[in-house]
C-alpha cells in the first residue's frame, strides 16, 4: 500500500459523501450508506468530520418514512463564501456567493482602455477588494477568475488577451500575493461551461458544450463531467474554426473564422455592408424585434454560420447538449431557429441532428457563477 493511501481513501470517502449531500440533500446517513456502499460507521465518522468543519449541517427538513424520522443532512451553504470575477474585454465584474452559488454582493468597474498590465491588475484588485470588504468576517474559500483570452490554468498566467492586447500577466500570483487567498484562473467561456454544468439544471449529463457568443466566440467542453482543456490549453477556441477559406480576415490573422460571422462586431459589419448604417449588434437585435427585414436576415445568417460551426463540433465531440450564452445569444429568437435547422440538415446521423441546443438559464451571471465554480470543484469534487 502506497504511503498516504489511507489518508487519501478517507478524503475520497469524505468527498463522495459530501457530493451525495450536495446533489441529493436533504439526505439521511442511512441513505448515503446505501447509495455509496460505504458502511454506516464510515459514513457517520466522515459526516461528523464534515459537521465539525462546518460544511455540513443537520436539518429537520425531509420526509418522514414512517416510524422514527431520520436526521437529514444538508450543505451549510452560508458558512463559507467565494469570490467570482469576470474579467472581460471592457469591464471587470466581481460577485460574492455562498456554496450554492447564490450571489450576495457585487461590484463592477470599467477597464481604462487602452489598458496595460499594471492598469488591468489594478482594476482587477480594486473590484475584488470592494467585494471582499462586504464579506464581513466570513470564511472566504478563494477567488475564481474567468478571463477573456488564453490562460495557462496551472500557473494562472494570462497568456494572450486579443481584445485587450495584453500578454503574459501572472494573474494568479499577483492576486494571491495581494489577498492571501487561493486563486484559480480560467478562460471565460470554459468557466461559463463549468458553471452551466454545475448550476444550469441539466440533470445527469456526461458531456456538454457551452458556447459564449459576444465580442468573440468561445466555448468550454465538458467530457466525463470535467472541463476538457486539451494538451496545451487551447481546446474550445471555436471562434477561430475556419468556416470560409476566402472569408474576412479575423483578429487572429486567419480568414473566415466563425467569429467573423457570428460575434457582435461581425453582426455590426454585416448590417453596414447591407445598409451602410452603423449599428451595434444590440441595435441590430432591437430593430429585428421591430420587424426590420435586413436586421432579421443578418441575425439569421449569423445563426446559420453558428449552426455550421456547431455541426462540425457535433461531428468531432458529439456532446449530449449545447448551451448558448453571452451578449449576442440574447438574440436567440432569431439565432436558434437557424442554428437548429442547420444542425438538423447537416448532421450525419439522426441522433446527431437532434442534439439539443438551449439557452443558458444563468443569464448575465453565467460567467461569474462559472468563476465561482472553479473553487467549488476543489471543495466538492473527487480528486
Ligand atoms: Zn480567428
Amino acid at each position: 500500500m502506497r504511503q498516504g493511501s489511507f489518508q487519501w481513501m478517507k478524503s475520497m470517502n469524505k468527498s463522495l459523501i459530501l457530493n451525495k449531500i450536495r446533489t441529493q440533500g436533504p439526505i439521511s446517513r442511512a441513505q448515503i450508506a446505501r447509495e455509496t456502499n460505504l458502511t454506516r460507521p464510515t459514513v457517520s465518522s466522515n459526516v461528523k468530520e464534515l459537521i465539525d468543519q462546518n460544511i455540513v449541517e443537520e436539518s429537520d427538513i425531509g420526509q418522514s418514512q414512517g416510524g422514527r424520522k431520520p436526521t437529514m443532512l444538508i450543505i451549510n451553504d452560508g458558512a463559507f463564501c467565494i469570490l467570482g470575477v469576470d474579467a472581460g474585454p471592457d469591464s471587470v465584474k466581481c460577485v460574492v456567493t455562498d456554496l450554492s452559488g447564490k450571489v450576495s454582493e457585487r461590484s463592477e468597474a470599467r477597464l481604462p482602455l487602452p489598458v496595460d498590465s499594471e492598469k488591468f491588475l489594478d482594476a482587477l484588485k480594486s473590484c475584488i477588494q470592494e467585494c471582499l470588504l462586504k464579506t464581513a468576517g466570513k470564511d472566504v474559500i478563494g477567488i475564481g477568475v474567468a478571463m477573456h483570452g488564453v490562460v495557462d490554468i496551472e500557473t494562472g498566467v494570462l497568456l494572450f488577451a486579443p481584445n485587450l492586447g495584453l500578454t503574459d500577466i501572472p494573474v494568479k500570483e499577483e492576486l494571491e500575493n495581494t489577498f492571501g487567498l487561493e486563486v484559480k484562473v480560467e478562460n471565460d467561456a470554459r468557466a461559463m461551461a463549468l458553471g452551466e454544468f454545475w448550476f444550469g439544471e441539466h440533470g445527469e449529463l456526461e458531456s456538454m458544450l457551452a458556447v459564449n457568443i459576444g465580442r468573440g466566440v468561445g466555448a468550454g467542453l465538458i467530457i466525463g463531467g470535467k472541463l476538457y482543456h486539451g494538451s496545451s490549453d487551447i481546446a474550445g477556441e471555436i471562434g477561430h474554426m475556419t468556416i470560409d477559406l476566402h472569408g474576412q480576415v479575423c483578429e487572429c490573422g486567419n480568414r473566415g473564422c466563425l467569429q467573423t460571422f457570428a460575434a457582435g462586431p461581425a453582426i455590426s459589419r454585416k448590417i453596414f455592408e447591407k445598409t451602410t448604417e452603423s449599428l451595434t449588434a444590440e441595435q441590430v437585435f432591437e430593430r429585428a424585434l421591430d420587424g426590420d427585414a435586413s436586421c432579421h436576415e443578418v441575425l439569421t445568417e449569423a445563426g446559420r454560420a453558428m449552426g455550421v460551426g456547431l455541426t462540425n463540433l457535433i461531428h468531432i465531440v458529439n456532446p449530449e447538449k449545447i448551451i448558448l450564452g453571452g451578449g449576442v445569444s440574447k438574440a436567440h429568437q432569431f439565432l436558434l431557429p437557424a442554428i437548429r435547422e442547420t444542425i438538423a440538415t447537416a448532421s450525419l446521423t439522426r441522433s446527431a441532428s437532434q442534439t439539443k441546443v438551449e439557452m443558458t438559464k444563468l443569464g448575465d451571471d453565467a460567467t461569474l457563477i462559472g468563476a465561482v465554480t472553479l473553487l467549488l470543484v476543489d471543495v466538492f469534487e473527487l480528486t
